[in-house]
């Protein structure tokens, strides 16, 4: 059985949702499965890595000719920096994307949760969050009510 740890649990508001740890263990490891199925993940670790490269490149025949460093060891310096900065952009784009898709877990189950922001949807009368305006599907909030076809 995979639990979701203390930590993942803080990073991730939305895995205090779900029934227990171990149940939001399943999904994060639901979630890791499919991103090694998703041909966009490659694509971006690809294009990330091809990113950095091009960059450095680019960086390198721009500026070369006013700094008085070896070639490798200025590459070097400039991929170290392109990565350096790429890295947390695409920390914050995958966290991005899990917290999405850990709210859309939610809603599957039943658990009004904004999909936008995370705001905790319970008790709301309007189909709307209060939190970020983004409206919502109003069985979300009346779970009881027949759905009419
Ligand atoms: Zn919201």
């Amino acid at each position: 059985m995979r639990k979701a740890t203390p930590g993942q649990m803080k990073r991730y508001p939305e895995l205090q949702r779900f029934d227990s740890p171990e149940d939001a263990g399943q999904v994060l490891y639901a979630w890791q499965r499919r991103q090694m199925k998703t041909l966009g993940f490659w694509v971006g670790l690809f294009g990330f890595t091809a990113g950095v490269g091009i960059s450095t490149a680019v960086i390198l025949i721009a500026v070369q000719p006013w700094i008085h460093l070896p070639g490798s060891m200025f590459a070097g310096v400039v991929s170290g920096v392109t990565a350096g900065a790429g890295v947390p952009g695409l920390a914050w784009f995958w966290r991005h994307r899990l917290r999405r898709f850990l709210r859309l877990q939610l809603v599957k189950r039943g658990i009004p949760i904004c999909l936008k922001c995370g705001y905790d949807l319970r008790g709301q009368t309007e189909p709307r969050c209060p939190e970020c305006g983004t409206p919502f599907d109003a069985k979300l909030i009346h779970p009881t009510e027949p759905e009419t076809v």
